[in-house]
């Protein structure tokens, strides 16, 4: 077992329930399918992104925003990380984000926006999220309301 030792930012305050879990990455950043990096930016503040340690790996997620005295955190699961497609890999940084960011716990509410930040940043065109469709299922109720969600607050900014 290969650990990384990029060094500890487990801040005070973080405490055990996270410092227990997870190894950090030494880097709050995202990195993209097509190896560009992203920080995920809420409330003015870089949200501290941390990898699960490698015995985590069977944790049942692949990604959870979690919110710590200080802020956000996103907690990465690497293992099912990177088995994802690559478009499907680069969206969920853009859904743990928007959790944050929003804030919101919810999942359809995180896509929507997640959604809209992916394609204001230019990683999002037809192609790419008719194979998000394909993944989330083809006539999926969860995939269809993230993206009525997501048309209609592109066209009404302020609701
Ligand atoms: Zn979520």
């Amino acid at each position: 077992m290969q650990r990384k030792s990029l060094g500890f930012k487990i801040g005070p305050g973080a405490a055990c329930v996270i410092g227990c879990l997870v190894a950090s990455m030494g880097a709050d950043a995202f990195t993209f399918a097509d190896g560009k990096t992203v920080s995920c930016i809420a409330g003015g503040q870089t949200v501290e992104e941390v990898e699960t340690d490698p015995g985590q790996g069977g944790l049942g997620f692949t990604g959870k925003t979690v919110r710590t005295p200080s802020g956000f955190q996103i907690i990465w699961n690497a293992t099912r990380l990177k088995a994802l497609p690559p478009e499907v890999h680069d969206y969920i940084f853009f859904h743990e984000c928007a959790h944050a960011r929003v804030p919101t716990v919810d999942e359809i509410q995180a896509n929507c926006v997640g959604l809209q930040d992916m394609r204001a940043a230019g990683r999002a065109d037809a192609a790419v999220e008719s194979r998000l469709g394909a993944f989330y299922g083809p006539g999926s109720g969860y995939w269809a309301r993230t993206l009525e969600c997501a048309n209609a607050a592109g066209a009404t900014k302020n609701q």
